[in-house]
């Protein structure tokens, strides 16, 4: 199979692999990678168009045609990172570039040096690996973005509700604490008349970094709807998320905001609620959010947790 014109591997070769060939040429198929071997892998790697499934399934099908080696794949723009194996000195690395575009590099390794024969092999089955791998990154992306909000960078409604089902499931399952807190800016629509939607809109990117500062890293905010924030505590009960909550407070009326004209003062409202047994995503949220209601109904700027 000759290598797709589109298709460009730029292969960068460690020190050691130019050591002795641990297969002699004369001991190769030929040819190397037959059409039906060829069809199979292609077929196999068509099953998934999950990034790190299609590179397990290349793995594995490589493997059985090449010694065991380790696969090393990183692709920054995508921030996907995929290991099969520790990473050996005897290395061999390709760039995968299609159309112009790059897939990210991947790096195959062991312990014994690769002989030119393996690499011819490999750079084949590269051939075969990089449509599949463009359509996964393709797909995976494009999920991506249905679940983040573009002003914010934060992850949106939909994202929530895939994490937060998922949280509910884990603590259904093993009785771990669990706790939602529904944040929502203060007069919001005042701060929009008096400074522009451009200024609001700086308001809210603001509002969300004041909110993420005063997190943990197990926390995750997202944005469920125009000035109003989700945050998920996993392994948090009640006292702890109230607690978190009143630091998202302090931390966001003590941060002015700074615009053209001069700094906003922002404060917000926030609803807590912590898991309880027989709970759904829906209930637990609708308890925060009943919370969120009371807490601007008793002044706003404030945490009401029952
Ligand atoms: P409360 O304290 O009761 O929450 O009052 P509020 O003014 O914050 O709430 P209200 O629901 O009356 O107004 C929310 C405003 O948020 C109205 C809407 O135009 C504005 N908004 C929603 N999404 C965005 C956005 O992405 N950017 C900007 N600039 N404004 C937004
Ligand atoms: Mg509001
Ligand atoms: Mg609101």
């Amino acid at each position: 199979m000759n290598k797709p014109a589109e298709l460009s591997l730029v292969a960068e070769y460690g020190a050691a692999v130019m050591g002795t060939p641990h297969i002699a040429r004369a001991t190769l198929p030929t040819p190397m990678l037959s059409d039906r071997v060829r069809l199979q892998m292609a077929n196999t790697l068509q099953t998934s168009l999950m990034v790190d499934e299609v590179l397990r399934l290349f793995t594995t099908e490589a493997r059985q045609l090449v010694s065991p080696f380790s696969l090393r794949y990183r692709n920054h723009a995508d921030s996907v990172m995929y290991d099969e194996g520790r990473t050996y000195p005897n290395r061999i690395s390709y760039d995968l570039d299609l159309h112009g575009s790059s897939l990210g590099c991947i790096t195959l390794s062991r312990s014994h040096a690769f002989s030119e024969d393996e690499i011819a092999l490999f750079e084949l089955m590269l051939c075969t690996l990089v449509y599949p791998l463009r359509n996964a990154l393709m797909y995976e992306r494009a999920i991506k973005s249905a679940t983040v909000d573009p002003l914010t960078g934060i992850q949106n409604r939909t994202g929530l509700r895939q994490h937060l089902e998922h949280q509910v499931e884990l603590c259904s399952r093993h009785g771990t604490p669990l706790s939602v807190l529904m944040v929502d800016v203060d007069f919001f629509k005042a701060i929009n008349d008096q400074h522009g939607h451009l200024a609001g809109d700086h308001v809210l990117v603001e509002t969300v970094r004041n909110v993420v500062k005063a997190t943990r890293n197990s926390d995750v905010v997202f944005r469920y709807g125009g000035e109003e924030f989700a945050v998920v505590l996993s392994n948090t009960g009640i006292d702890g998320a109230e607690r978190l909550a009143k630091r998202i407070c302090s931390g966001v009326s003590g941060a002015m905001v700074k615009t053209g004209e001069a700094p906003i003062k922002v404060t917000v409202s926030i609803g807590v609620s912590e898991w309880e047994q027989g709970d759904s995503m829906a209930t637990l949220l609708e308890r925060a959010d009943h919370r969120l209601y009371a807490a601007k109904t008793t002044g706003r700027n404030r945490v009401v947790s029952c």
